[in-house]
């Protein structure tokens, strides 16, 4: 056995999986793919394992035409075992990955053996993300980050997970009316985040999101929070009284609970029967916008019967109650909150995407883009 053994060297320079967002050093251009691949032959790399690129966009090609500058300018310049890949995403026929080992018939194309020493450089993450709710308490955040400029409004973004201990991330609160920081800005300034940390492929970002963002949107229907809040509308509109009635007895009053115990009763109907279908696999569809709409329509209305069936017991502020409290104000209902929650829940035609935004996705689904 010699005292060292012979070692041959290859170099892949540009590769096929990385991006030039990984990393500054990544050549993408076929005169900077050539001048590595010489620069790696002088250095001691026996084969070179060439891939390229298509000059518009520095996507991995497997096009002639992109190898053919390169190809000549190794071949002038070095002697070393010229490699083309044959390698490639799992959608790609064989008849693609062959295409330019084909035309060129180099050497070698792809051997897949041995170890492979791949860079992965951070992720580097600038900018701000804001109204992220109770950010202050998270260890972990995810954001949808653009990773390629040049692509059109929804492609070209990936999804992260960033660990919020990382340098350069700053949580600043938003405080509220009600003097409580529910929400925030978080700013990021040169936040390198580890390549591990990105959630599928790069660029598919908003795909998965929209995964996500059903499922938010089921769940901020919310109808566990309407049912217990018509209960206590209910409660409340049968102690109060108006013209020596309950209020309860008030038409117009009992109308507005009826419309809205219908609504809720319909929609805990429809919710249960979306997340039975989800709950056999997959997510829900524009069924969650329907859900969102309808849920926080009812969230609000009854919100709005809570503040007019306790009248004046809504106008004191109490942050203790905002909080839920046991220590509430003196009044008969516990209404306290009563009137932070109206405010509060504003937001719920807001967030998870505005509810107008919600109405376009459901006409665009049912109607289709010609309406
Ligand atoms: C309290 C609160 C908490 C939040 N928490 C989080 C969080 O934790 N994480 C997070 O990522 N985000 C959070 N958000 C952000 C939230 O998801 C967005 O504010 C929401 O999706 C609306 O988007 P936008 O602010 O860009 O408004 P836009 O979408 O720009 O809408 C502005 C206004 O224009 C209307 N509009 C816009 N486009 C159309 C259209 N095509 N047709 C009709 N009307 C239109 C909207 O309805 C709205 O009235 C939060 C927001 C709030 C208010």
């Amino acid at each position: 056995m010699p005292k060292h053994p012979k070692v041959i060297i290859t170099c892949a320079v540009t590769g096929a999986i990385h991006t030039p967002t990984m990393s500054d050093g990544l050549p993408i251009t076929h005169d900077d793919i050539a001048h590595q691949a010489i620069e790696a032959a002088e250095a001691g790399a026996a084969i070179l394992h060439l891939h390229t690129r298509d000059p518009e966009d520095f996507r991995p090609s497997v096009e002639p035409e992109h190898y053919s500058a390169i190809l000549a300018r190794v071949k002038q310049s070095t002697n070393a075992v010229v490699n083309i890949t044959t390698g490639g995403s799992p959608t790609m026929r064989i008849k693609e990955r062959l295409k330019a080992a084909e035309h060129f018939s180099p050497e070698m194309c792809s051997l897949n053996m041995g170890s492979m020493n791949f860079a992965f450089h951070p992720l580097v993450v600038n900018g701000q993300k804001t109204w992220t709710t109770l950010g202050q308490h998270a260890n972990m955040i995810f954001c949808l980050v653009r990773t390629d400029p040049e692509a059109k409004q929804q492609e070209g973004i990936s999804f992260l997970l960033i660990d919020m201990n990382t340098p350069g991330i700053e949580v600043r609160p938003i405080i509220l009316l009600d003097g409580s920081p529910e929400v925030n800005e978080v700013w990021f300034t040169d936040v390198k985040v580890p390549v591990e940390n990105l959630v599928g492929q790069e660029n598919k970002g908003w795909t998965y999101a929209k995964y996500l963002l059903s499922h938010e949107r089921t769940n901020i229907a919310g109808v566990g929070f309407s049912q217990a809040g018509l209960a206590a509308v209910k409660r409340i509109a049968r102690a109060e009284t108006q013209n020596g009635r309950p209020l309860i007895e008030n038409p117009h009053f009992a109308a507005r609970v009826a419309q809205v115990e219908i609504d809720l009763r319909a929609m805990a109907t429809t919710n249960l029967r979306i997340i039975s279908k989800a709950a056999a696999g997959g997510a829900p569809g524009v069924e969650a916008s329907m859900l969102k709409v309808k849920g926080t329509v009812i969230r609000q209305e009854i919100n709005d019967l809570a503040r007019r069936a306790v009248g004046p017991y809504a106008l004191p502020f109490s942050s203790e109650a905002v909080e839920g409290s046991n220590d509430l104000l003196p009044d008969p209902h516990g209404a306290g909150p009563v009137a932070a929650q109206y405010f509060n829940n504003r937001k719920l035609s807001i967030f998870g995407g505005s509810n107008e935004i919600q109405r376009g996705i459901i006409a665009k689904v049912k109607l289709g883009d010609g309406r």
